[in-house]
């Protein structure tokens, strides 16, 4: 039953995922399980969202208050959760200005907004640059995509925004070559998630913040992927104490539910995107707003960062065991619960075999195994992957 439904679907949706042979039905904890009961481990939480996993105590009740209440009201009103969530969201960032949208290539897009605006106001140019890095991820929309570092991912859909250079990260004589007056912003991940798990040195980024300061650009860091508690922080920067003058974050934001936001410093916010500049429909509506709110609450009250420090620490010394095991492992790189093993040749067959065995792996580049799993793993369930991953590896032969 599961083969027709797969059938279905490849007849009806747009061919844009070569999908795993499985349909997912529900999840319970840190596991999920496809429509024919079968139990997998899930080691990419829906690539970073379920920072919970499925069903924490409090999450759908939460959810379950806020739709009997009331879903949506257009952001032509106030809405509590929205006050709640924003409340929230400034004091574990430390940023003080927030607009909320319904995915992380929105938050980029209004990021790139704030930044060119921010640089208008102060000069009247409407050539501004933004400056961004080679293997970076940051969405699919045309902005988002245009400082997206992946040639593959922008060609066939030029011209892009324009006006964007590349340099890469950790190399900061790289960025400052590119640097000229009409430079508006940098933008980067903390810690690159698609382009292979590269993390920013905290040198780099300390780097990164004087050349900002020193010419007052702004300095967009995503947090989409690497932040909301995954590093061990709320963001992966609060960690080097390098502080953006934007930031995007997205994906566990909302525990599961469709969610994003761009904050900034009340610098930007007084001197960027100001009435009639930036709106959306959806975004901050109450019920995303309450996942928001309730995701906060809930980090708070489990203490879900101290969690993540030492359980990824565990982690990170089980990986590190297996690299140097196995001569098919290169390097283990990473930061917190967002890890990388780099492998010497394709990673495909090697997540395909994890899958059969009930393990959910994914991949980030075609030689790097990425392990984006929910937040609340103990030791048993590391255990468990590296179980099944070293009898994959075991397999497929140990010189791969
Ligand atoms: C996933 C991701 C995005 C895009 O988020 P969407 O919600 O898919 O639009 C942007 N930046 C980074 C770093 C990401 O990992």
């Amino acid at each position: 039953m599961m083969k027709e439904a797969i059938a279905e679907a490849e007849s009806a949706l747009l061919h844009t995922y070569n999908r795993y042979q499985i349909v997912l039905e529900r999840g319970e904890g840190v596991y999920l399980y496809d429509m024919e009961g079968k139990k997998y481990l899930d080691f990419a939480s829906g690539i970073g969202v379920f920072a919970l996993g499925y069903h924490f105590p409090g999450y759908d009740e939460a959810l379950k208050a806020q739709i009997d209440k009331l879903l949506h009201t257009s952001n032509y009103y106030y809405n509590l959760p929205a006050i709640d969530a924003a409340k929230k969201i400034k004091k574990i960032s430390g940023m003080d200005r927030v607009f909320f949208t319904n995915s992380g290539a929105e938050a980029v897009e209004g990021a790139i907004k704030a930044a060119r605006k921010y640089a208008y106001l102060k000069d009247g140019r409407t050539d501004h640059e933004i400056i961004a890095m080679n293997h970076s991820f940051h969405g699919r929309t045309m902005g988002a995509l245009s400082v997206t570092g992946t040639p593959k991912y922008r060609e066939a859909f030029a011209p892009m925004i324009g006006h964007i250079r590349f340099a890469d990260i950790n190399d900061a004589e790289s960025v400052k070559a590119q640097v000229n007056e009409k430079t508006c912003a940098i933008i980067l991940e903390t810690v690159q998630g698609e382009g292979g798990i590269h993390p920013a040195q905290a040198s780099f980024l300390e780097e990164m913040r004087r050349l900002c300061d020193a010419r007052d650009i702004l300095l967009i860091l995503d947090e989409i992927q690497c932040g909301m508690g995954r590093s061990g922080f709320y963001y992966t920067w609060q960690k080097y104490g390098v502080k953006p003058d934007i930031m995007t974050t997205a994906k566990a934001l909302g525990g599961g539910v469709p969610v994003g936001a761009f904050l900034m410093t009340e610098k930007v916010g007084a001197h960027s995107l100001a009435a009639g500049d930036h709106g959306t429909t959806y975004g901050g509506n109450p019920f995303g707003a309450a996942a928001i709110s309730k995701m906060i609450d809930l980090f708070e009250e489990h203490d879900i960062l101290s969690h993540v420090r030492e359980i990824s620490a565990y982690l990170e010394a089980r990986l590190d065991d297996l690299a140097a095991r196995y001569d098919r492992i290169r390097e283990r790189r990473g930061c917190g619960l967002l890890q990388g093993l780099a492998c010497n040749g394709p990673v495909a067959e090697l997540i395909g075999k994890a899958l059969d065995k009930g393990l959910i792996l994914i991949n980030a580049g075609q030689e790097v195994i990425r392990f984006i799993p929910p937040l609340i793993i103990e030791r048993a369930h590391v255990d468990e992957m590296t179980g099944i991953l070293e009898a994959c590896l075991e397999e497929c032969g140990k010189q791969g």
